[in-house]
């Protein structure tokens, strides 16, 4: 193992045990691989499970966000979540829309919009021809911003 990989090692166990207000509740739990404290998990988990099971039916497949809300009382944003996380994929929801993350155009699918994915692959890619010399230089004005 390089020093590096130790280094981002030890700095992951230790984040492990680290404590933390839950985003959620904002009650003090153990920051592990969930994101929101065990109580909240659950209570996600459930509201996963009642979305699920209503866009399973075919006949509500054509439901709107607020007909999925009316239905299994799970916040739209929850549900929202839930689709930026992939766990619910576009074509089980097709109509449901929220604004991309990086222009604000309305989408059904993933946190940002095609034009925005499109543009950062060609970013990255862009990256990648970079020199060496480049890259060293964007990592010397990447610390020194900090
Ligand atoms: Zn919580
Ligand atoms: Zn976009």
């Amino acid at each position: 193992m390089s020093a590096l990989l130790l280094n981002l090692y030890l700095k992951e166990s230790k984040q492990m045990a680290e404590l933390a207000n839950c985003p959620q509740c904002n009650r003090i739990f153990v920051k592990n691989y969930h994101v929101v404290c065990d109580t909240c998990y659950k209570e996600e988990e459930e509201m996963f499970d009642k979305v699920y099971k209503f866009i399973r039916k075919k006949a509500n497949r054509e439901a709107s966000l607020w007909e999925v809300y009316e239905a299994t009382g799970v916040p739209e944003k929850v549900i929202i979540r839930f689709v930026k996380e992939g766990r619910i994929r576009a074509n089980q929801l097709p109509n449901i829309s929220y604004p991309c993350e990086s222009c604000g155009l309305n989408i059904n699918d993933g946190r940002i919009c095609n034009s925005c994915k499109k543009r950062m692959n060609s970013d990255l890619r862009t990256h990648d021809h970079l020199t060496q010399k480049e890259m060293d230089n964007n990592r010397i004005t990447y610390y020194t911003e900090k």
